[in-house]
């Protein structure tokens, strides 16, 4: 692979990267995302079935979304998880990206402090 090609798939992760955020259907739980019209703007700014699989592939290893394909190894749908989010257990901010799993850790300390502060209260 040239360089050419890498300048090349990262727009394109962006840009289905930015396409996907922006079809989350808000009024559903698990942050899905809306596909026709997804699919219809993948299909307006000219990227192939092929552009968009590799570049969600690429997206799932990095754990910013989830990718469920139906039996023929299509893409039946896309949920994304949002870059932030607030830990249920313990309310802190998290980055999806840098410490999610570094986080179990410290949510349990934080668990603690919670535990102890409601004792002290
Ligand atoms: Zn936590």
């Amino acid at each position: 692979m040239n360089n050419e090609d890498i300048v090349l798939r990262e727009s394109v992760v962006n840009k289905v990267l930015e396409v996907a955020q922006a079809c989350v259907d808000e009024k559903r739980k698990g942050w899905f995302v809306k596909m026709p019209v997804f699919w219809s703007a993948m299909d307006e700014i000219c990227f192939t079935g092929k552009e968009v699989r590799e570049a969600l592939a690429f997206l799932a290893l990095r754990m910013y979304v989830i990718v469920f394909l139906d039996d023929d190894g299509q893409i039946a749908g896309i949920s994304m998880v949002p870059q932030r989010y607030r830990c249920g257990h313990c309310n802190m901010l998290l980055d999806m990206q840098d410490d999610f799993v570094d986080h179990i850790d410290i949510c349990l300390k934080q668990q603690k402090k919670i535990e102890r502060n409601r004792k002290l209260l």
